[in-house]
């Protein structure tokens, strides 16, 4: 493509998948056993193509989600490859019905695509074309809700591959349980290493207040999401109450949301979703946000896109580490020493073992 030509978007191609996990993973709030996936195409008319990717949690969202994705098609298509543009008109069309929820996805799903694409298109890697440079980002392990023992044993594998934090899901039927695991996992990743909670959302905020106060003298870097992640008013007062600093942003829809949040002082952390945020177009307004109010930004899954949208936000923390994706990705972020390793291919780092979404299509 000369440059100063605008690329124009041929087609969307829109593939569900349901990827198994290789463990399941146990939170307070239920079982993740599999991931069900919508795989998301941008064609442009130079036949550039973009990669865009969301997880629908449930497969009972999976076909709905992959169905209005589709129907964004010829909303989009003929127009040129401009995501903050298409965003906004994508915005435009589904102000009546609202843009968070299954509409937020496939907005999400299409931005993500357009971002890859774009990249692509002009032969450089997304950081780049974002105005940042690519730099190790620090990861931590993801520790399910695997009592004492488990999550322990999880915690120092992570840690032998040179991890420098590990989570650990929490939220067992009383606070000792809580702190007994905490303390199982400090005793087996020793003094350095940071720990982070997660309570997934399981107390109501009176609970959280009196949980998060003996969780403090346990040294853990964040307590995340202790009570319903849209009650602000409820974390802001366990926030007040706890010295642990508060996490929340992962179940924020857009920046709309996140302002909300931040008024409320609901969390003394941020960790968008780049999906429910909005893509990279609503990351990248986040991390403004972020910026503009002092808040260390972490990510939440996505490792691969969230590593290079990381390097462009100025507040950046950490990365949570996830390789629940891996087995649709030709090349899975690498992690050297606990640290996220950004590859320079053009694009989003995203691309597609065929063979692979052949044998998970739905
Ligand atoms: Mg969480």
């Amino acid at each position: 493509m000369a440059s100063g030509d605008t690329a124009l978007i041929r087609e969307l191609i829109v593939r569900p998948v349901r990827v198994p996990m290789p463990e399941p993973h146990r939170t307070a709030s239920g079982v993740v056993a599999e991931s069900p996936l919508v795989l998301t195409d941008v064609v442009t008319d130079s036949g550039v193509v973009g990669h865009g990717m969301v997880f629908t949690y449930t497969p009972a969202a999976l076909a709905p989600v992959a169905d209005l994705i589709r129907n964004c098609g010829p909303l989009v298509t003929g127009l040129p490859l401009a995501p903050a543009e298409i965003e906004q008109s994508l915005a435009r069309r589904f102000r009546l019905l609202g843009t968070q929820g299954l509409v937020g996805m496939a907005m999400a799903a299409i931005d993500m695509a357009l971002w890859d694409a774009l990249a692509r298109g002009l032969g450089m890697p997304l950081v780049r074309l974002l105005g940042g440079a690519a730099k190790p980002v620090r990861c931590y392990g993801p520790v399910g809700y695997d009592g004492e023992d488990g999550s322990a044993a999880t915690a120092a594998r992570w840690v032998s591959r040179g991890f420098t934090g590990v989570k650990a899901k929490i939220g067992y039927p009383t606070v000792d349980e809580d702190v007994a695991v905490i303390r199982a996992v400090r005793k087996a990743v020793g003094p350095e290493v940071s720990i982070m909670v997660d309570y997934n959302q399981c107390l109501v905020p009176a609970e959280a207040v009196e949980r998060v106060r003996r969780l403090d003298a346990e040294g853990l870097a964040w307590i995340e999401e202790p009570t319903l992640a849209h009650d602000y008013a409820g974390h802001a007062m366990v926030a007040r109450e706890a010295r642990t600093p508060i996490q929340c942003g992962e179940n924020w829809w857009g920046t709309t949301d996140m302002r909300h949040a931040i008024e409320a002082g609901a969390s003394d952390y941020v960790m968008p979703d780049v999906m429910k945020i909005g893509g990279v177009t609503g990351w990248l307004r986040a991390a403004a946000i972020a910026q503009a109010f002092g808040l260390p930004v972490s990510s939440h899954l996505w490792p691969e896109l969230s590593a290079r949208l990381l390097c462009c936000t100025p507040t950046s923390h950490w990365l949570e580490y996830s390789d629940w994706w891996n087995p649709v990705l030709k090349t899975p972020l690498r992690v050297e020493n606990g640290m996220a390793v950004i590859s320079d291919d053009d694009g989003s780092g995203i691309e597609w073992d065929e063979e692979a979404v052949r044998r998970f299509a739905v």
